[in-house]
């Protein structure tokens, strides 16, 4: 199965997203196991909204967080 229209169809099954035991937001990613409110399970500090330095949409590539964009 790959990205496409097929695979949305799973989409309603289970809550992607469950109740973050750090922070206590309901952003904590079941399967990517982060939390996208304070990037529990990826960083051992809070994540901080000043962190973002995309200039692009995210793409679903975890590239995206190392790089820095181009100034
Ligand atoms: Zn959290």
């Amino acid at each position: 199965m790959g990205k496409g229209t097929p695979s949305k169809g799973k989409k309603n099954k289970a809550a992607s997203h469950k109740t973050c035991r750090r922070c206590g937001k309901h952003s904590y990613h079941r399967r990517k196991r982060f939390c996208a409110s304070c990037g529990f399970g990826r960083t051992a500090k809070l994540r901080q909204p000043s962190w973002r330095n995309r200039n692009r949409p995210f793409n679903g590539q975890k590239s995206f967080y190392r790089h820095k964009a181009k100034a």
